[in-house]
Order: C-alpha cells, then structure tokens, then sequence
C-alpha cells in the first residue's frame, strides 16, 4: 500500500481516467459497486488507502498546496452519499443528483474550484439504490409535473463512467420513469458503455464544446474537441436526445472567428441524426466570483484568463456574494453573433438559454 504519487504534467486526455492514489471508506466494500472498484483498483495495481470518512481526507501526499491539489485531482475517494437531500440546479434541471463530487479536468475557471474548497478529489458514491430511492421521491412529489435531474453539477460523471458504471444505472432507472427525466454534461468523451443501455429517450446527454481558444488555453486534462464530437455522433445514432453547451463564452481575441468556425466545424461533422430536430444548445458567459479569482490565480498562476473587474459588470449574487459577468454590451454581442451562427447552421435547434 506504499504510495508512489508523482507530481506529472497536465495533460490531454485522450485515455479513460486511472487515479494514482484510492481510498475506500470500510463501508463502501459491502456494496456491490464499492467491490466492484475494489477489485478494478487491485487488478490495476493502484496503491491505496482506507478512511474512516470521504470527507476527511487530510493525510494526501504532496510538499506544497499546489502539490496537493494536483495529487488530489488524481486521487479517487470511494464512499457513501449520506445527504441525500438534492440540492436544485437551474436552470437546467430541477435537482442535482449527486454521484460524485470533483473532477480530473484541469479547467482554469471551473467552479468547483471555489465550491470544493479544500476538497478538491474525487469522490464517487456507491450506495445507488439509496441515490435512486430518493430521486424516486422527488419525481413522486411533482407528478405530472416532469422532474429532471442533472448529474454533473458537481463533477463530470462521463469521465468516471469507465470506473463506476453509475450513469448506466441512472441511464436505466430513468427509462423506467414515465415523470422523470435525467441530464448530464460533458468534456470527456467516453460514452462507449452508455450507447446500448436502454434510455427511452429519457436522458439527454450535453457536450461542452468552445472555441480552439478556449479549449486550448483552459481546458488541460480534458478530451480533445473531436473526440467530443465523434462521442457525440455515437450517443444521437444511440438515439438519445442531444445537446451542447457552450461554456464559458470568453471574449478573447478572434472570439468571432473562433465561436464561427466552432459551429461550422460542429455542422460539418455530426451526423445526419445528430443535428436535426431536438437538438439543444445552452449558451453561458464567463464568470467568476472575487473568491474564484484569488483561487485561479493561486493554482493557475499563469492563466490567459481575463478576470480584471474594472471591465466586467457586477451581477448580486441570490446567496450573497456577486459575480462579474460581461459589460451588457459585450454580453449581447456574445449571444446575437453565436445565436445567429447556430441558427444559420442548425435551423430546427433550439437554444434553451444564454446566461
Ligand atoms: S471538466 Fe468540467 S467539472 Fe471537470 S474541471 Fe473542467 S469544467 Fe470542471
């Protein structure tokens, strides 16, 4: 059980996740998913650890707090979720429903940042039936109404799915659910396990595209934008119901140039199945809280990210603190010129929301 973290560049994606570093809370083995991983970490030789609770995991190997966060993004915690209370999420869905916290991506400006704090690994719960019973509740309490859950609120499930298996599940339960319906969004591209279980159409599966800019500058340890595309070819040919999400919208230089050639290379390479009738796109501008900056440029310290508040617009926040958005100007800039490429490419989609 000896630990050989090394502390290894960021880096592209391209293969499924392998942590370098497990811990297992004793109760997760009476699981089936819990053994489930438990033998996948000893077949692959994984060194790891036992805990007596995934919320405290204070012993992680590393010299700095850099170190540590780069350790932490790669270390997976297997647990139970014991609140079992979904917080909501909109306006994408009605309630979070939560399968994992934390993510191996590198993304500069993602919130989890912030909202993580000092936990910053991977947490996966195995306890489903206990997930499920409970979304079972919720879709109860609101019938007829639809009820939609969104699972990546707080991690990217599809860069887990290799390692849990716990999209299929929800994948399976919702199909099963005349009232409910389930969302996921994505900047990995390993959906192979997903493309024959049985959905109904009852889970619509997002991928979170951007310009080269983007993706190049703040999306380290993520899949490639083709890969992206090619996974999302595969889930409308597996008829499920499909969107994008273009998040977050960054005004950089050549912004026009980059969001055009972003639409009209997703144009040219989704199949026929995935760009007509139903698709959706959701539309989000950069943000970011003061708290947000001080952490980016604390793990990222030499971002390209533009966080200078003098040109940003202060949006008050509901739960108190406020994030800068972009001046009205540029917001409506952002959303007509993008909005009228996705409709010049993609007639029949609809764009759910700029935010
Ligand atoms: S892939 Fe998503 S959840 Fe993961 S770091 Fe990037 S933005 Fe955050």
């Amino acid at each position: 059980m000896g630990t050989t973290v090394t502390d290894k560049p960021v880096k592209a994606a391209a293969l499924s996740f392998v942590p370098e570093l497990v811990y297992f809370e004793p109760a997760a083995l009476d699981y089936p998913k819990g053994k489930q991983i438990y033998e996948w970490v000893q077949r692959q030789g994984i060194p790891f650890r036992m805990t007596t609770s995934h919320n405290r995991i204070t012993n992680l190997p590393g010299e700095t707090e850099l170190e540590q966060y780069k350790i932490a993004k790669r270390t997976l915690v297997v647990g139970l979720r014991k609140t079992l209370k979904f917080d909501t999420s909109k306006p994408s869905a009605e309630y979070a429903i939560p399968i994992a916290t934390g993510c191996m991506g590198h993304c500069h400006y993602c919130y989890l940042q912030t909202t993580l704090g000092a936990k910053p690994y991977i947490r996966v719960y195995v306890n489903m039936d206990d997930i499920l019973h409970a979304a079972q509740g919720y879709i109860d309490e609101r019938k007829p109404e639809i009820t939609r859950f969104e699972a990546a609120c707080t991690s990217d499930p599809v860069g887990l799915e290799p390692i849990t298996g716990s999209l299929k599940d929800l994948i399976e339960f919702m199909a099963g659910q005349e009232y409910g319906r389930l969302r996921f969004v994505t900047k990995f591209h390993h959906v192979d396990s997903l493309l024959d279980v049985k959905h109904n159409g009852r889970t619509r599966i997002r991928f979170s595209v951007n310009s080269k800019y983007v993706i190049k500058h703040f999306e380290p340890s993520t899949s490639r934008f083709e890969d992206r595309i090619e996974a999302a070819g595969k889930v409308a040919r597996a008829g499920y119901p499909l969107g994008f999400i273009i998040a977050p919208i960054i005004w950089h230089e050549g912004w026009q140039e980059g969001y055009a050639e972003l639409i009209e290379s997703l144009a040219k390479t989704l199949p026929p199945e995935a760009a007509g009738a139903g698709l959706t796109f959701e539309l989000i501008q950069h943000r970011f809280t003061k708290t947000a900056k001080n952490v980016i440029e604390k793990r990222y310290p030499r971002t390209k990210l533009e966080m200078d508040i003098e040109k940003r617009k202060y949006k008050w926040g509901r739960w108190g603190q406020g994030k800068y958005v972009y001046p009205d100007e540029q917001a409506n800039a952002l959303r007509m010129f993008i909005s009228e490429r996705i409709f010049e490419h993609f007639p029949e989609a609809v764009i759910d929301y700029f935010t």
